[in-house]
């Protein structure tokens, strides 16, 4: 009998947006998060030979693979051992970062408050898994996961795009690690949670790289025999379809299950007419005996 053979596929979604709060703070800091995401990625490629790795840089306009480079193999050819340090390794540090000073230098400069196109970076994420899976060969068992690093907040205007996300990956068998640099992430917990993925939210910058190998490098079926932080307790709102805000109640159409904070007789998102609420009905006051 053919021996098992299992392979780990790791996507990172890495938050390159320039107006993330902790970078205006404090540029060096997206340099110090690229470092940490690279020397973690490495030490992924270093479990296993047969390991596989994937970077998507995603900021306000456009989310990119900057690993692998379309012109993978020839650049591996290409890069010499430096420092006596593994080709690999060496490759993988130089295409990142020549590929995301592209990115960089080819955004405009982004307004503050927009976010980043993260649910759509999660969705070539799950693009790029589900090809691999096509490719695998017979007998290889390959575990895909996600990690997204992100110092933005997620917000409401995506919540429709997040939950196709989350539920494909759900669907998919793809778990969703999530590492938030700056302040909770309501709706990526909510993915972290239907995904069987971990989130935190790291309370010292400085201590990143530790952080990401402690709790996200472990694969999935080794993390429960792990002491890791507890899970958080998920924020399960949903966002209005009508302004995207986050709401604990509101009316939800029959017929297609959108949202909506208030009540409009016709559904915006599948046309459906309702009937308007009429005023409830009163209960004829019974009449008090009267005494005497
Ligand atoms: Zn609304
Ligand atoms: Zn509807």
């Amino acid at each position: 009998m053919a021996e098992h053979v299992e392979t780990s596929l790791l996507v990172i979604v890495l938050d390159t947006n320039p107006a993330q709060r902790i970078i205006i703070e404090e540029p060096s800091k997206l340099q110090h998060c690229v470092e940490c995401v690279i020397a973690f990625a490495n030490s992924h490629l270093m479990l296993k030979p047969i390991n596989k790795l994937a970077v998507i840089s995603s900021n306000t306009e456009s989310s990119t693979f900057i690993y692998p480079s379309k012109n993978t193999n020839e650049s591996l050819l290409g890069s010499r051992q430096r420092d006596g340090q593994y080709e690999l390794f060496t490759h993988v540090e130089r295409t990142v970062r020549e590929n995301l000073q592209c990115v960089i230098l080819n955004s405009q400069t982004p307004k503050i408050g927009t976010d980043s196109l993260i649910a759509g970076a999660l969705a070539m994420a799950l693009c790029y898994i589900h090809r691999l899976e096509m490719e695998r060969a017979v007998g290889v068992k390959m575990n895909s996961r996600i990690l997204v690093v992100t110092a933005t907040g997620d917000s409401a205007t995506q919540y429709m795009n997040y939950m196709n996300v989350f539920f494909t990956a759900q669907k998919q068998n793809v778990m969703i690690d999530v590492c938030s640099l700056d302040q909770d992430l309501g709706l990526l917990q909510q993915g972290c949670d239907i995904t069987g993925g971990l989130y935190l939210r790291i309370p010292q910058f400085q201590g990143l790289l530790q952080y990401l190998l402690w709790v996200f490098l472990p694969e999935p079926p080794i993390r429960k025999k792990l002491v890791l932080p507890p899970p958080v307790k998920v924020d399960y709102r949903a966002s209005c379809f009508c302004h995207r805000q986050l709401i604990d109640i509101g009316h939800v159409c029959s017929v297609c299950l959108s949202i909506f904070c208030r009540f409009s007789p016709i559904c915006t998102t599948c046309h459906a007419v309702y009937k308007t609420p009429g005023p409830l009905p009163v209960k004829p006051k019974k009449k008090k005996p009267k005494l005497g």
